[in-house]
């Protein structure tokens, strides 16, 4: 019998394969399920979108340095090479990601942008626009950071300034002469503020501040105190982790230090524009050559059509685990703890999904269930 004649939900011209878990998604997350489906002896793909491996790292700025340590930089099974107290580049995590689904021969597609996921009849069919699979399990691994977010003032800025997002932002040598305004607060807006000051007269708009941590203290790097203090293992069920989670930290920079050191000069929120002139919460306009929106992303999970979003889209998961049966995310920010969307812890929680998938008993199919003996 051919693939084909297998599935109920081939439609014309599409090819359904069938696999025990699909992963959507082969950047981190991705590879960490996939290592551990691996050793179950599972038949899996993982399905990514781009045609080259750790799509999402090499998307980013070409100077990025981790602010995780090598060592805190692993994925299981394989360790991230090189001396483990350096910051590794952007250049040599997209290598070694791509060096591990080489080793461990990881089934990853590339070039395959799943287009819905949906379920009948206790399968999942997951849809490309080319072919589509039918799956007991999917696990969603797309990653916390998806689409670029500007805020609705950002249209009304006359087209004579250059506009970008932060994350299509490569290197100074891009951006043009004259004042530069950055807006956002958050590790991202800090560094780009900072890269740039060194060529370029430099803003930096901060909406809202974050708690300044230093990279290293006492001699050591940050995580290595959030490892031995047991923080970076605290649960969103927690209070400490849950106030952790509400307070976005600021790692190894300081509004103090980016104006001293680096000339950048502050500003409050940016609250309106005004032709090519910014205003600020704090009373002060700018008129900039280019703005550069470092305001974070948001997650679309639109083409997935299973009911685990609450009212405002948010999945609905424990330890992403939904609701649904045998449909797990992988990655999410704060999925379980702070470490969750990063790289060195998120082998906890890829691990405990793969239990999870280990464990999994899928439903009878409806009309195939048992009847028990009427009584009399
Ligand atoms: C600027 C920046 C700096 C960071 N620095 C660090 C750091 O120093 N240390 C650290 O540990 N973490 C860091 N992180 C956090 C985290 O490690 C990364 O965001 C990481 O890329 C998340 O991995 P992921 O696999 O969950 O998601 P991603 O890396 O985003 O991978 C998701 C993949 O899914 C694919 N995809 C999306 N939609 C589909 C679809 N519909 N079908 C198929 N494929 C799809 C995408 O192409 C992508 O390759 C940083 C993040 C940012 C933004």
């Amino acid at each position: 019998m051919t693939v084909a004649e297998r599935s109920p939900h081939m439609t014309d011209g599409t090819v359904t394969e069938r696999r025990d878990v699909v992963v959507v998604g082969g950047g981190q997350a991705g590879l960490a399920i996939g290592y551990f489906l691996a050793e179950q002896g599972r038949h899996f793909t993982i399905l990514e979108a781009a045609e080259q491996p750790a799509a999402a790292w090499r998307a980013r700025w070409d100077s990025l340095k981790l602010f995780t340590p090598a060592r805190y930089d692993t994925l299981p099974g394989f360790a991230f090479p090189g001396e483990p107290d350096r910051y590794p580049t952007r250049d040599e995590v997209a290598e070694y990601l791509t060096d591990y689904a080489r080793h461990f021969d990881l089934p990853v597609e590339l070039g395959s942008r799943v287009r819905s996921i949906s379920r009948t009849s206790g399968l999942y069919l997951v849809e490309l626009d080319d072919r589509a699979y039918e799956a007991e399990q999917v696990v969603v691994a797309t990653g916390p950071f998806q689409v670029p977010r500007v805020p609705p003032i950002a249209e009304r800025l006359d087209p004579e300034v250059l506009q970008l997002h932060s994350s299509v932002y490569r290197s100074p040598a891009a951006i043009p002469e004259g004042a530069v305004l950055v807006v956002g607060g958050g590790n991202t807006g800090f560094q780009i503020a900072e890269e740039l000051s060194a060529s370029h007269e430099v803003h930096l708009s901060i909406g809202s501040r974050q708690t300044p941590l230093p990279q290293r203290f006492l001699g050591r790097d940050l995580f290595w105190h959030l490892e031995r203090t047991g923080l970076i293992y605290k649960t969103t069920a927690s209070r400490i982790g849950r106030r952790m989670e509400g307070r976005d930290t600021l790692i190894g920079s300081n509004p103090r230090r980016l104006r001293r050191r680096h000339g950048v000069q502050l500003h409050g929120r940016a609250v309106d524009v005004d032709g090519s002139t910014v205003a600020f919460s704090d009373g002060t306009s700018l008129h900039a050559a280019t703005v550069i929106w470092a305001t974070g992303f948001g997650v679309d999970h639109s083409w997935i059509d299973v009911p685990v979003f609450d009212a405002d889209g948010r999945v609905a998961h424990r330890r992403g685990v939904t609701e649904a049966p045998g449909l797990y995310f992988l990655g999410l920010t704060w999925q379980h703890t702070r470490g969750s969307a990063l790289l060195g812890w998120v082998k906890d929680d890829a691990a405990y999904i793969a239990d999870r998938i280990a464990a999994f008993e899928p439903e009878a199919p409806i009309g195939a269930q048992r009847r028990e003996p009427q009584a009399a």
